[in-house]
């Protein structure tokens, strides 16, 4: 399936939860969740009364903000989940590793873009080096111990400089050791589930795909 290219607002409305798609304005009234929380088009509101949710929409709607979360088509994340499947260990927790890992990820949460899409664009366009090789797959799996840095050449951008104050207000994860001044981090090591900022109930999604 082709990437979503629409309003990204739209999908928080759609799954009713901020998923933080486009940076400084998430953190502002401009949101449009705290304005309008629910469903865009005609028949975003419903007819008023709550509805309850079966077991499948449960599973279905929190893999979709997973999934547009960290901005994956759905092919992308059905072959990620496969790959994770192979791997020993809790298959949830597995699967939260291997999307914290991706290197648009990192790059979003080490504070050198506001978002992943911006992350991921960054990535792309050869800003980025791993352990001082450019790497332009926003993809790619970073391994523990590995070093993220932004190129020298491009350490002034006007996108990376607003992208490091805008992360200089929130608190760090503790498993990336971040250096602002020469716009490099290192994924010091493998986070707990318990160490992953995310409300995700990602076994929901695994269940979901073991059906
Ligand atoms: Fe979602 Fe951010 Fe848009 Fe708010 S401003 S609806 S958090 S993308």
């Amino acid at each position: 399936m082709a990437r979503y290219t629409g309003p990204s607002c739209r999908l928080c409305r759609r799954e009713g939860a901020k998923l933080f798609l486009k940076g400084t304005r998430c953190l502002t009234e401009k949101c449009a969740i705290e304005r309008r929380a629910y469903p865009a088009g005609q028949h975003g509101q419903g007819s008023g009364r709550p509805r309850k949710q079966s077991e499948y929409a449960r599973q279905l709607r929190e893999k979709q903000k997973v999934k547009r979360t960290y901005g994956l088509s759905e092919g992308q994340f059905r072959n990620l989940f496969d790959r994770i499947s192979r791997e020993p260990g809790v298959k949830g927790t597995n699967l939260m590793v291997a999307l914290e890992s991706r290197l648009d990820n990192l790059v979003y949460r080490m504070g050198f873009a506001v978002s992943r899409k911006a992350a991921r664009q960054l990535v792309r366009h050869g800003h980025v080096e791993v352990n001082g090789r450019r790497v332009d797959i926003p993809s790619f799996r970073v391994e523990p111990g590995q070093e993220v840095r932004v190129a020298q050449s491009s350490r002034e951008l006007v996108s990376v400089k607003a992208a490091q104050d805008y992360a200089s207000r929130g608190a760090p994860v503790p498993w990336l050791k971040i250096d602002a001044e020469k716009a490099a981090g290192r994924y010091v090591e493998r986070p707990s589930r318990d160490a992953i900022p995310t409300t995700a109930q990602e076994q929901l999604i695994v269940e979901l795909y073991s059906k």
